[in-house]
């Protein structure tokens, strides 16, 4: 097995540092003027591509990305997923066009036919059968905690190691000592004692979810069908059904949140897999770019909520804690419309798919003829690679795989070769508009850049 010098590695870093820092000094220089921007950017998370200072976006069309000093790539960053659908799709430029301008009313506080339309394909492709609108996939978690939490009566949520729902307080949590959730470091002034709102199982380990949810105190099961925050982390045969099995048992409801494997297929992993949640969560990508998200119910969930609604207990339709005043607004309603109607089609999964199984193939052919100590792992249209083979089992054992040094060195190598990856992992997306001369790139650039830490 191909060994990895630290030494080369830290001196072929350096190298792509150069030329990064070379090649691209206007974006050099609009970071050293953004002097009233908390940390220099936008969000303090734009801080998370490699370089010491972001690309400057200029424009971005298909699956091309352009900076500011006139370098195009080849996009498999795609917005961590916000642009899925490819950036500025036409039918949804078009769409969103006619609301903001055309028709007006960008935001109204009154429905549209829209939503019903979106409605009705989020049920044909997921299932559930009543949703509600959102401005991200964080509102939709956190509303529907709540919603699950009036529904059981119960207070705790229950997630996985190492998951990642979005800015939801409940969700960062560690397996602490004596079965008790504890802080995830790095956690921002957490609200309370995540003991008193979490309970934490370890992904394809069904014991811990037993063991969890037989405080009986679960409220939900908050999470993804395979861990997509930490690299991607399959489940193992027959684990997610033990889940559902489990929750039911234990009188807790199952929220399946989708925002990422949504890549599984057009119906994402609930419909390719069979997956019956209580709750499912959708963001980022249905709206094409558009800030949108959603969650839907099942009519029993909506009967246990209105039964506490009717009887005055709780306020859905008020300040009660759900809801935001721009959610479901007509434009991103509209942008929703199209970009499922239009974009993200059953047909354009096949081809997205298709992309993703050709870009895993080539990773692996690098691993297998270099013998390199790593994997990759496919989630339908998104691949990931990981410091580590076999593919990690578990958010822990995924966690311990991460190599901060070697993160930087692929981004920035692949950065200088015209190929983004997404900041925050080794993730790679397929869109409408990727091609396999595109994957063929990533392929050939990639065994060029792992063969120079490893020949
Ligand atoms: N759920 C999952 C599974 C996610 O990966 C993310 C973001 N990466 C979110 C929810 C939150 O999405 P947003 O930041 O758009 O609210």
């Amino acid at each position: 097995m191909a060994t990895l010098d630290r030494a080369r590695l830290a001196s072929l870093l350096e190298q792509e540092q150069a030329a990064y820092t070379s090649n691209h000094p206007r974006s050099r220089e609009l970071f050293g003027q953004a002097d009233n921007l908390f940390g220099r950017v936008p969000m303090t998370w734009m801080n998370m591509w490699t370089g010491g200072f972001p690309l400057y976006l200029d424009h971005a069309t298909g699956n091309r990305v352009t900076d500011v000093d006139g370098h195009t790539y080849v996009d498999f960053a795609l917005g961590d997923t916000g642009a899925m659908a490819g950036h500025s799709p036409k039918p949804t430029v078009a769409a969103v066009q006619r609301r903001a301008g055309e028709l007006g009313g960008i935001t109204t506080m009154l429905p549209t036919g829209d939503a019903q339309w979106v409605g009705a394909e989020l049920e044909r492709r997921f299932g559930m059968p009543l949703w509600s609108f959102t401005l991200s996939a964080t509102d939709a978690n956190r509303w529907a905690i709540r919603l699950a939490r009036l529904a059981t009566g119960k207070p705790k949520v229950l997630v996985f190691a190492y998951c990642y729902h979005g800015s939801v307080d409940e969700a960062f949590a560690l397996p602490g000592p004596e079965g008790k959730a504890q802080s995830r470091p790095g956690n921002v002034a957490p609200p309370v004692d995540l003991d008193l709102t979490t309970r934490v199982a370890t992904w394809n380990d069904i014991e811990s979810v037993e063991a969890a949810l037989a405080h009986g105190d679960v409220a939900v099961v908050l999470t993804e069908p395979a861990l997509t925050n930490i690299g991607i982390v399959l489940p193992e045969d027959g684990f997610l059904e033990r889940v559902r099995e489990l929750a039911t048992e234990h009188g807790a409801l199952l929220l399946i949140d989708e925002t990422h494997t949504f890549s599984a297929g057009w119906g994402g992993a609930t419909r390719a897999w069979g997956l019956e949640p209580d709750i499912f969560v959708i963001g980022k990508s249905i709206g094409g770019g558009i800030p949108c998200g959603a969650y839907g119910i099942t009519r029993e969930v909506a009967a246990a909520v209105t039964r506490h609604t009717d009887a005055g207990e709780a306020d859905i339709v008020d300040v009660g804690g759900v809801g935001g005043t721009l959610a479901g607004n007509a434009l991103s309603t509209a942008a929703m419309r199209a970009t499922l109607g239009e974009v993200l089609t059953e047909d354009a999964f096949a081809h997205m798919v298709e992309l993703a199984t050709a870009f895993t193939a080539g990773v692996q052919a690098t691993f297998d003829e270099l013998d390199v100590p790593w994997s990759v792992s496919q989630l339908g249209a998104r691949a990931e690679y990981r410091f580590a083979r076999p593919a990690p089992r578990t958010g822990e054992e995924s966690a311990a795989a991460a190599d901060d040094e070697l993160d930087a060195y692929l981004h920035l190598a692949l950065c200088n070769r015209g190929v983004l990856m997404t900041p925050f992992h080794n993730m790679a997306l397929m869109c409408p508009e990727t091609t396999r001369v595109d994957v063929d790139r990533h392929t050939e650039v990639f065994r060029e850049v792992v063969g120079a830490l490893f020949e």
